[in-house]
This record gives structure tokens, C-alpha cells and sequence, in this order.
């Protein structure tokens, strides 16, 4: 156990796999206190164990990001067990390909109330408690390349990215009066099993992916959850306490087609 993050409480959407989970670990191992959010109980619980069992401490919310009393419930809830709140991390997200052509209002519908609607209002809760306890706070946003433009058949997606990237502009702007910071971290390509689903899904296979790699990645590698966990520490640590509208690129140099 080390000890960055001591003494603090972190709120992690969309921790249950992938990209935050790996997050919730590795805060846990920096000895926060984590709360952990997502839709499936059992998921939930059985990461709960896993932190315990390093030493750590987690609860877990169940939380449908996609409506706005469960965002709500998930801040109420980790002010009621904690009494505070220093660290949100934006994380949970969901992919879907459509072009702008292709994409109908229920797809787009969709992609905005987890990745950006979701991310809006856990946020607008968590500054309320930060605001209340007057002890600062920082909220990371896990954003992406194509937030930039992105790609042809991620219409919804890149947009929404661009609107939670507009939100970290915001908050670091008109909050840091209260000492409450808001960055954002530009995540290249982590091969997660939400990764995995829209690559098989695709037609695309092991093969492909190596292809993709040997392509896209000139550092050789895609990142890895804690790749991407080592600055939202950094970012949720006093280390950064200055930091804030920062854009922080763990990409390895990716830049998509
Ligand atoms: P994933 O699908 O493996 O995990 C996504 C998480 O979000 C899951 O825990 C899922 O349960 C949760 N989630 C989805 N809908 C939810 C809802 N309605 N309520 C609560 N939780 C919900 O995906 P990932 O690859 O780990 O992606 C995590 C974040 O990283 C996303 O915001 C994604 O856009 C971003 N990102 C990922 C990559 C990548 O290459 N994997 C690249 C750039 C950005």
C-alpha cells in the first residue's frame, strides 16, 4: 500500500471493468477511500472483496449513470457513509459506432446520457458537497482522440467526448474560487472488454488487432488501465494541486485514422 491519495474519497463512475476498474485499484492502493459505481451488483461486490483484500477500502453504489436521480444517489450516498468528497472520476462511457448518417436520435440518446448528461450531473452534485465542505475537490474526466474530430463511424461518441471536454473547461474555470479543479485526460487506445465487444462485433479479430497495433501505436504497445490510472492519481493527488484545464495525453503517441 502506498500512500498518495491518503485520507482521501474518490467517486469512480463505471468502475466495475475495464479502464475504471483498473483506476479503482490503483487508487485504492494509493489508500483512498473508493466508492464504486455501475450497474451490476455482483461486479460491485466482488471488486469490493478484491480492494479489501489488498488492504483497501471500497464501497460500491449501484448507479445507472443514464438517469439522474442514480447520479444523485451515488454522491448522497458517499456523503452519507464518508461525510466528504475529494475526487470524482468521470470515467464510465459507452462506444457505439454510427456515422452521422447512420445515427438515429435513440443511438444518440443514448451515448449523451451516459457519457455526457451522466458525467454533467455527478458532477454538479459532487461541486455541491466540495462547495459545502470547503475542502477543494478534483474531478477528472476520461476523454478521448476523438473529441478532436474522431473517427467517421464514431458521430455521437466524438461529440459527446467534446461536450465532457467542454465541462472540464468550465468547471476549472468558474470553480477554482473554491479551490475544486477539473482536468481532462486524452486515453489512446486501452484494450478493454468494452473494446473488445465493438471489435469482435465488427467482424475484426486477434489478427487485426496486432495489425492495428503495429499500425497506430509507435511506442508498440496500447495502453493499459493503469497506464491511465497513474495520472488520474497524479491528478487526484496533492502533487497537482495547481493543476487544473489540463488536457493530459496518455496515448503513446496514438493518434487515430
Ligand atoms: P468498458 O465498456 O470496458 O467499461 C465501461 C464502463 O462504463 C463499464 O464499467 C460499464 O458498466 C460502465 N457503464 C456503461 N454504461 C453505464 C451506465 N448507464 N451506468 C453506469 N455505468 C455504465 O469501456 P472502457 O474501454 O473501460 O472505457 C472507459 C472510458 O474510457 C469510457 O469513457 C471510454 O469512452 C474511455 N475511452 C476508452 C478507450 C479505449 O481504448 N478503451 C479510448 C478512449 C477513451
Amino acid at each position: 500500500m502506498k500512500n498518495r491519495l491518503t485520507g482521501k474519497v474518490v467517486v469512480i463512475t463505471g468502475s466495475t471493468r475495464g479502464i475504471g476498474r483498473g483506476i479503482a485499484i490503483s487508487v485504492a492502493k494509493e489508500d483512498a477511500r473508493v466508492v464504486l459505481s455501475g450497474r451490476d451488483e455482483n461486479e460491485g461486490r466482488s471488486l469490493v472483496e478484491e480492494i479489501c483484500k489488498l488492504g483497501g477500502y471500497a464501497i460500491f453504489v449501484r448507479t445507472d449513470l443514464s438517469k439522474v436521480s442514480d447520479c444523485k444517489n451515488l454522491i448522497n450516498q458517499t456523503e452519507a457513509h464518508f461525510g466528504r468528497i475529494d475526487g470524482l472520476v468521470n470515467n464510465a462511457g459507452i462506444f457505439p459506432r454510427g456515422s452521422l448518417l447512420e445515427t438515429e436520435e435513440k443511438l444518440f440518446d443514448e451515448v449523451f446520457s451516459i457519457n455526457i448528461k451522466g458525467a454533467f450531473f455527478s458532477t454538479k452534485y459532487a461541486v455541491e458537497v466540495m462547495i459545502r465542505n470547503n475542502n477543494g475537490g478534483s474531478i477528472v474526466n476520461i476523454g478521448s482522440t476523438h473529441a478532436f474530430g474522431g473517427s467517421f463511424d464514431l458521430a455521437a461518441y466524438s461529440c459527446s467526448k467534446g461536450a465532457l471536454y467542454t465541462l472540464t473547461k468550465h468547471i476549472a474555470r468558474n470553480y477554482a474560487k473554491y479551490r475544486i479543479r477539473a482536468n481532462w485526460i486524452t486515453v489512446g487506445w486501452v484494450v478493454t472488454p468494452g473494446e473488445i465487444e465493438r471489435i469482435y462485433k465488427q467482424g475484426y479479430d486477434e489478427e487485426w488487432l496486432r495489425i492495428q497495433r503495429e499500425k497506430y501505436m509507435p511506442m508498440g504497445r496500447f495502453q493499459t488501465p493503469e497506464d491511465i490510472a497513474n495520472g488520474v492519481i497524479y491528478l487526484l493527488s496533492d502533487e497537482s494541486e495547481q493543476v487544473t484545464g489540463a488536457d493530459i495525453h496518455i496515448t503513446g503517441g496514438f493518434w487515430p485514422s
